[in-house]
């Protein structure tokens, strides 16, 4: 057995949502660096072009597509898939990664934006798994990662939609386990800290919550999206076989501290 083997991803295709910047970006580029022709995906179609040209002066041109499609829209997610694995080929990898965040009092929530948070944290993960396991169900064979949070274990206040979309997203992974592993499909979630990225930007310059998440991080420090690489490349490689329903936690330890 060589690493290789283990972890490569030799040409497979890998669509990662919401991978035009931030974390998604970083996960593509590591799947891409793995061997993988990645489909980058996400909303603004100026700044998925450039993220794609970008992956392709790295990695080439036939290594990098992309699809800009809404991913809590149940029709653009089946048009997209369909024609994905008509232009590039079967997707073996599927990270469900798109997401937002929502910073409001529960008391102060309106209906519309607890809907946004939940489609976009939770829905997508269904709309665009169910339509990628479909075919994956065919094939015998198939990789799902679900982009979590330490917010699917823990809570604070004024994020009440978001907590409860990734909770979801963590029993959606079980979920989707029970019906698809038997399939050949593993599906599995990674759990992010606190990471520096746009959607966290306020934080890390807020100083007193930039303090407090340093206090509370045993790693004593914000993580990075390079922090997901290697457990996501991991999860979408062969080397997770029998791994199946699983959590895991990147969070520099926030989660197993009081
Ligand atoms: P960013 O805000 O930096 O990036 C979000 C990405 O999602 C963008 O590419 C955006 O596309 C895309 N997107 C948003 N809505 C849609 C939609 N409806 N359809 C398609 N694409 C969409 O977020 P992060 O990189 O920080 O977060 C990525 C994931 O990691 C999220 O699921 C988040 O909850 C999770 N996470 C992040 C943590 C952090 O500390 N940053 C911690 C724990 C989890 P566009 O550019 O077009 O807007």
């Amino acid at each position: 057995m060589t690493l290789e083997s283990l972890f490569g991803l030799d040409d497979r295709v890998a669509l990662v949502t919401g991978s035009s910047r931030g974390i998604g970006r970083e996960l593509a580029a590591a799947l891409a660096e793995a061997g993988a022709t990645v489909v980058l995906n996400g909303l603004d179609a100026d700044r998925l072009e450039s993220t794609r040209a970008e992956f392709a002066a790295r990695f080439g041109e036939d290594r990098v597509a992309a699809a800009a499609f809404d991913v809590t829209d149940e029709e653009q997610v089946a048009r997209a898939v369909a024609d994905l694995e008509a232009r590039v080929g079967p997707i073996a990898v599927l990270v469900n990664n798109a997401g937002i965040q929502h910073r409001v009092p529960l008391v102060d929530v309106a209906l519309a934006d607890w809907q946004r948070v939940l489609d976009v944290n939770l829905t997508s993960a269904f709309l665009v798994g169910r339509e990628v396991a479909r075919r994956m169900i065919g094939r015998g064979t198939g990789k799902i990662v679900n982009i979590c949070s330490v917010q699917s274990d823990l809570a604070r206040p004024t994020i009440g939609p978001y907590t409860a979309a990734k909770g979801g997203l963590r029993n959606l992974t079980r979920a989707m386990t029970a019906e698809w592993a038997a399939h050949g499909i593993q599906v599995n979630a990674v759990a992010p800290g606190y990471i520096h990225t746009e959607m966290t930007q306020n934080l890390v310059d807020d100083e007193a919550f930039n303090s407090w998440i340093v206090g509370r991080t045993p790693a004593a420090r914000w993580g990075t999206p390079a922090d997901l690489a290697g457990p996501v490349v991991w999860l979408s490689s062969r080397g997770s076989d029998f791994v199946n329903g699983q959590v895991v936690f990147v969070d520099g330890g926030m989660t197993v501290v009081v």
